[in-house]
Formats: structure tokens, C-alpha cells, sequence
């Protein structure tokens, strides 16, 4: 899964001038002078180690053969891993779960009236590409962790099927109860489409990728192009990971051998209908059949027919029937131990297995991982001693629903939560800008990193192509100014979607999310297509951006592992959160603004006024404009965060203070200690309403868009549902939340300051 990073926002900027353009290094954040220029020393020998060549031949090792949870590969390259680490000298183990892992057993869709079309399912093989004709071992196309089921019914196109596609189709007077839907690809995580389909009295659900999205109306397609073939297939999980990641039988618990387990009845992340994935190919006849209104302009895709909405005529056969095994997955853990802080724990991944082959995802990001790691067993042969454990980890089992990274992280929770300073993700790699998302503490801390990062096409810094970009791509003023002169450029925030979400969401380790690409873009995803032929024709086809991303993650560990004193920032994520607490009363208002007004018309009855008799129209209902909200605690607690974050700030900037040497002798692990709790501080036991699973207070996946993000989500959801107590009741937590962050930060200010007296 790494379309995600995709839709992550590096934002960012600036013309401010830095030491390093000034010819002299830049301090670095937590590090006295001396300090700072024995890791640069450290730094620069690690980037000159990783290799593309090592990249290229890892990839086509682990891609040779498909690679899903439960296949011989998956095993067989899991074995592979671990004998490179301890090759290289490293303290490697594998850790192995026991999950719930459907795989197809019975698929079929077809039409049965008007006329008769039975769908391929099938990814056929494409001649140049050498691993495309392993059909024996490629999982066939289907969502995983849909319901069992066989249903005929009346077909409806729901555009991207998601909750405001819905609202249109009330207007136009169609229903879906009773029929089976058709959504394509995109708009929202795919688990959401079944179900709000079912939501609405859907009995099934098809979801296509449709070629004005990632197939010929963008470019070539394969193998002449990047783009997805007509019968190329997403595959993906449809798990509803809202309410819990990890394997279904055993949430918020390790899935080990002797772990209780629910009874399949009793999982509650199944979709509740039979869903399935189709390609373009196949979608085309089913969409040709259907009649009824003609679909609204923004609903329709690239085929070659009028996109009508139906229900009906065309009658769709859909029948899903899956192998519920339980599979065995295998995480590989490697440990260097910290020479003088081995309780604090720096903690890096990326998942080894794959849809198919998976070159791109999520090997091209794997490979990296495994390059830092070997560039880091070299240092420690040249004597380089880290000062905190490091943690390196490949996890089995990401596509399905981020079963190996959960798993292991509930299995090792209580020691997590005491040591995990922060987690560093990838998930796949491509050509182009460097892409960043995570906790806004660690804002400052990724920038700094990016400005010593070298891009391997334009030879400036990374930090400085993006935010040239930023400029570029403004779409405002305001937003070109801040790229101008904002020191740091914005990283997005997470949803969900890889393997930080346990961390970061259930744990509550700062955690990044990382990757290259903006030049790499393609239509292979989740199909067999993603392999080392693909990769190597049509993205980072000399990998050389996996060695900057391997050179990006590795330089970020080691100064995490390295400095002094712990690089957190509080002052970035106080103006984050503060916009974050802006965009929320702006949504109030215009939500205000927009029921008043609609309010209004059906009034003056301009909907029966404007309607064509002769087609259907439905005025939409009168609706209670939303009422004011109190957003007290949660300005107040702004009021406070910004200020504790102002003195922290300070605190540093004065134990920086001639070359820092006051860093070098005092003792700071009591402020270290507060520093990792600061994370913490943001979840809550109670968790988010409906979703206790999902403690983070400030960043949580959208019930409703899936791997999108929703900030500060108790209070924004509860608006957008318009749950008006709710919403405030979420106001006065995420207050208290971050009150009591307010005052660990100034807990640590004092320490700060005591251990500098
Ligand atoms: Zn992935």
C-alpha cells in the first residue's frame, strides 16, 4: 500500500539564508559543535555506502517470483533477508504470527441482462515482461476480507462511491437497496466504497479502475507506457481498518501462537457485502448495459460509451467465495544497541511483502532499507557506536490490512511505549521530490535532514527542489509567500495506509512517513505489472533516487541516534495545530452558511422551480442549521501549547549557546524522557469515539475517506456528522489533551534548564 504518499503534502520553502549557504555547516539541533562535527563525519561516510547496483539486485532477487502473505516466496525472501543482515554482522531475528489471511476460492461477475458478458478476472501475460506469465503463483485479482456471498441484482454506478456520491444520486431519485454497485477506483481508501455501499442497501460491490484515472487517458499503457493495461487489476484489502488494523481475530493483541482468538463470526472488520475489483476491460460491458439518468459531468470517466447511472437494465450475477486460512507471517527485527542510551529506541520499516511481484511496492523502498542497514553494519566495523538503539524491521504482511507491523507492535506494546523515541517509515519509491509526513514535532528534524540531502537529478539540495516546487505549484499567494519564507516547509499529516499506523495512531510514537516520486507516476499498482520489468522501463530505472532515500532515512536514524539531546520541536506543531483548530472553524461556518443557504432556496422553491419536469429530481430536505460551538478549550489550550513551545524553544537555543558545550556535559535524559512522552500525551485510553482502537487525538485516518487524513478528527468528524454534542464534548478532551502536552513541554523546559545550571 503506498499510494497513500501520494497524497501527502511536503509543503514548503523558503529564501532564508542558512549557515551551510554561507559556507560554514549548520548546528545541528541537539548536538554541541563538537558533537555535530564528528556526525557529519559519520554522516557523510554513511551516504557514500549505499549502492544502486546492491539496490537494483535486491529488488530483482526479492520481485523474481510473486510474494503475497502465505506464498513460498514470501517465506522464501523473509529467510533471504534475515541471512543478508547477519551476513553483514548483524543482530537479526525473525518474529512469526499466526493471522487470518482469505485468499479467492470461487469469483465470478456477469451480466445477465440485457444481454450476457462473463468478466475475465484475469491479468493476461505481456510478452516483454518476463515475470507476467507466473499465473500458478499470482494471487487471482479480489479484495481481501470480503464477505462470502452470491447475489443477482439490478446494477447502479455510484461514481467513487463515497458518502457525497450518495447524496447526488438521493437528488436524482436512485437507490441503491436492493442492487449491486459499480464505484471506481479513487476519492477514498477502497474499504470505504463497500462499506457505504452497504450503508445504503447495497447487496454487492464492484470497484474498477477506470482509464481517465490511472489507465490511457493519463499516458501509454503497458508495456509501451506506465499506465495500467485494460485488463490490468487493482488488487488491495477492502478490511475495514477504521475500526482496527491487524489481524481480525486478535485486535489490540499480539497475533502469536497461544493469543485468544475471536471466532469468525465474531471479526468486525469484514465488509458486510461481496466485493470485488475489476478492470477496465471488464467494467466497460457492465457500464455500456446500464440506463437511467445520464451521469453528472464530474461522475464520468474515460471509456468510450455515455456513463449512465441505471438501476438497471443491466443485470449483474456477482459471487465471491474465499479460503479463510490462517497463514504464517514472518517479521524480520534487527537490533543495534545503543552505546549510552540503550533504552531509547529509534525504530525503522518497510514491508517485504507484496500483492505480486511488487518492484515498486513495496521493494523499492525495501531495498533502501536494506542498504542503511548494511552501510550501517560497515560504520559500526569502523567504529561508529550509536548512542541509542536502533531498530530495523521488515514486516510481513502490510497489504492486507498492516498485519505484521500491528502484530508486533501490540505484541511488544508495554516496552514500545516506554522506549520508542520515534518510528521511520517507508513503503516505495520512485523519481522526483521527496515526499514527508509525520508527527509535526519531528517537522524541524526531517528539514534539517532534507537540506543535507543531495538530489541525484538536479544536484541541490532535496529540501531546496521541493521547495522551489512548493513556489511553483502555489495555488495562492499566501501559499507562495510561505514557501518564500517559511524557514520549514510543512510535511503533511497521516492517515493511514502503511505500517506507521500502529505506531503513531495506537502507540503514539512520532513517527514519518517518507518516499521519493511526482516523476514516477504509473497504473500498475497492486497488479502483476508491478515488477522489475515495469520498474526498471518506467520509474527510478538507475535507482538512483533509492539510494537518496536510503541516504534520507539512514542520515535521519542515525542524528535521532546520535545527538545529545533529542531534535523535538514543539513550536512547528503549536502553529500546526493552530491551523488545524482554523480549518475547523471555518468548516463550522461555511456547513452554517451552506444549510442556511440551501434552507433558503427550498423556501423561495427554486429546486421545483429549476427542475426538468422531465427528468428526476428530488429537492433536497430542510435542515437544521448547525449551532455554535465552543471552541474555548481547545483556543485556550492553543494559548498554552504555543507559549510552552515558545520557552522550550528558548531553553534549547541557550543550551546551544557557545558551541553548545553545556549539551556535552550535562546529563539530559530526564528531558529525553519527557520528550518521548510527548507523543503520548496527544492519545487518549478512551480512544476516538467508535474507533477506540485509534487513541492520537490530533491525526487519525477519516471514517469515511480511509487512508485520508482527519485532524484533530474527534471534533472535525463530529462536525461533518453533524454530531453537535459530540463535537463539543471532543473539544473539551482534544483541550485537555493538549493542555496536559502544555505542561509536559514545560516540564521538560525545567529540566532542560536545571541540567544546564
Ligand atoms: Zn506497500
Amino acid at each position: 500500500m503506498a499510494n497513500a504518499r501520494l497524497v501527502l503534502v511536503f509543503a514548503l520553502v523558503g529564501t532564508v539564508l542558512h549557515a551551510a549557504e554561507l559556507g560554514r555547516p549548520e548546528p545541528l539541533a541537539g548536538y554541541s559543535d563538537e558533537a555535530a562535527r564528528v556526525e557529519r563525519d559519520w554522516e557523510a561516510k554513511f551516504q557514500a555506502i549505499p549502492s544502486p547496483e546492491n539496490l537494483r539486485e535486491y529488488n530483482r532477487r526479492m520481485s523474481a517470483r510473486p510474494h503475497h502473505v502465505g506464498s513460498p516466496y514470501d517465506k522464501d525472501n523473509a529467510e533471504w533477508i534475515l541471512a543478508k543482515f547477519k551476513a553483514w554482522g548483524l543482530d537479526a531475528h525473525l518474529e512469526t504470527f499466526e493471522v487470518l489471511f482469505p485468499t479467492p476460492k470461487e469469483r465470478a461477475v456477469e451480466l445477465v441482462e440485457p444481454t450476457k458478458f462473463v468478466a475475465k478476472l484475469q491479468e493476461p501475460t505481456v510478452p516483454v515482461d518476463p515475470t507476467s506469465n507466473q499465473h500458478d503463483e499470482q494471487l487471482p485479482t479480489y479484495n481481501a476480507y470480503s464477505a462470502d456471498g452470491d447475489v443477482t441484482a439490478p446494477l447502479v454506478y455510484v461514481n467513487y462511491g463515497v458518502p457525497e456520491d450518495y447524496e447526488k444520486l438521493e437528488r436524482l431519485g436512485v437507490s441503491v437497496k436492493g442492487a449491486i454497485v459499480i464505484a471506481r477506483y479513487g476519492a477514498s481508501w477502497r474499504g470505504i466504497k463497500p462499506k457505504v455501499a452497504a450503508e445504503h442497501g447495497a447487496l454487492g460491490c464492484l470497484i474498477y479502475s477506470d482509464p481517465r484515472d490511472d489507465g490511457y487517458f493519463e499516458g501509454e499503457v503497458f508495456p509501451e507506457g506506465a499506465w495500467r493495461p485494460p485488463d490490468g487489476v487493482q488488487r488491495g484489502s477492502v478490511m475495514d481498518m477504521v475500526i482496527h488494523p491487524g489481524d481480525p481475530l486478535t485486535p489490540a493483541v499480539g497475533a502469536t501462537k497461544e493469543a485468544q482468538r475471536l471466532a469468525l463470526g465474531e471479526a468486525q472488520v469484514f465488509t458486510k457485502i461481496p466485493t470485488l475489483p475489476l478492470s477496465y476491460a471488464d467494467a466497460q460491458p457492465l457500464l455500456a448495459a446500464l440506463k437511467g439518468p445520464v451521469a453528472p459531468e464530474a461522475w464520468r470517466g474515460a471509456l468510450p460509451i455515455t456513463y449512465r447511472i441505471g438501476p438497471g437494465p443491466a443485470k449483474v450475477h456477482l459471487r465471491v467465495k474465499a479460503n479463510w486460512d490462517i497463514k504464517t507471517i514472518y517479521d524480520i527485527i534487527v537490533r543495534i544497541p545503543g552505546s549510552t542510551y540503550p533504552d531509547e529506541w529509534i525504530v525503522r520499516g518497510n514491508h517485504h511483502d507484496a500483492w505480486v511481484n511488487g518492484a515498486d511496492d513495496p521493494l523499492s523502498a525495501m531495498a533502501a532499507e536494506m542498504e542503511e542497514a548494511r552501510a550501517f553494519a560497515e560504520l559500526l566495523k569502523q567504529g561508529w557506536k550509536p548512542k541509542r538503539t536502533i531498530i530495523y524491521c521488515a514486516w510481513d504482511g502490510e497489504e492486507e490490512g498492516l498485519l505484521g507491523s500491528t502484530e508486533w507492535a501490540e505484541t511488544h506494546a508495554d516496552e514500545l511505549r516506554q522506549h520508542a523515541v520515534t518510528y521511520l517509515n517507508t513503503d516505495a519509491n520512485g523519481r522526483g521530490y521527496l515526499y514527508a509526513g509525520g508527527s509535526h514535532t519531528l517537522e524541524r528534524f526531517l528539514n534539517g535532514v532534507a537540506r543535507d540531502i543531495t538530489d541525484p537529478e538536479k544536484k541541490i539540495p532535496v529540501w531546496k527542489r521541493r521547495q522551489l516546487q512548493r513556489i511553483a505549484e502555489a495555488e495562492s499567494p499566501e501559499e507562495r509567500e510561505e514557501a518564500r519564507n517559511r524557514p520549514d516547509l510543512r510535511i503533511g499529516a497521516l492517515g493511514s495506509g502503511s505500517d506507521y499506523t500502529v505506531f503513531l495512531d495506537h502507540l503514539g510514537v512520532a513517527s514519518l512517513n517518507l518516499g521519493y516520486g511526482g516523476e514516477d507516476e504509473g497504473g500498475i499498482y497492486h497488479s502483476i505489472y508491478d515488477d522489475f520489468y515495469w520498474y526498471t522501463h518506467f520509474s527510478d530505472t538507475d535507482f538512483t533516487y533509492g539510494r537518496a532515500l536510503a541516504q534520507t532515512v539512514g542520515t535521519a536514524v542515525m542524528r535521532l541516534a546520535d545527538a545529545e539531546l533529542l531534535p523535538f520541536d514543539f513550536t512547528n506543531f503549536a502553529d500546526t495545530v493552530h491551523k488545524y483548530a482554523d480549518e475547523l472553524k471555518k468548516l463550522l461556518k461555511s456547513k452554517q452558511d451552506e444549510i442556511r443557504e440551501r434552507n433558503r432556496q427550498i423556501e423561495e422553491g427554486v429546486f421545483t422551480a429549476t427542475a426538468d419536469p422531465k427528468k428526476v429530481s428530488v429537492p433536497p430536505p430542510v435542515e437544521e442549521v448547525p449551532p455554535y460551538l465552543n471552541f474555548a478549550p481547545l483556543d485556550n489550550a492553543l494559548e498554552a501549547l504555543t507559549r510552552s513551545a515558545a520557552h522550550y524553544q528558548k531553553a534549547c537555543a541557550k543550551a546551544q549557546e557557545n558551541g553548545g558545550a553545556a549539551l556535552a556535559r550535562a546529563s539530559l535524559r530526564a528531558v529525553d524522557a519527557k520528550l518521548i512522552e510527548s507523543e503520548r500525551q496527544l492519545t487518549s485510553p478512551e480512544g476516538l469515539p467508535g474507533h477506540p482502537w485509534f487513541k492520537h487525538q490530533i491525526y487519525a485516518p477519516g471514517a469515511y475517506t480511509g487512508y485520508g487524513v482527519k485532524t484533530i478528527p474527534g471534533v472535525r468528524e463530529a462536525i461533518e456528522q453533524k454530531k453537535w454534542k459530540e463535537a463539543d464534548e471532543q473539544m473539551a478532551r482534544v483541550g485537555r489533551r493538549l493542555e496536559a502536552e502544555a505542561a509536559l513541554i514545560d516540564s521538560a523546559t525545567e529540566e532542560l534548564e536545571k541540567a544546564l545550571r
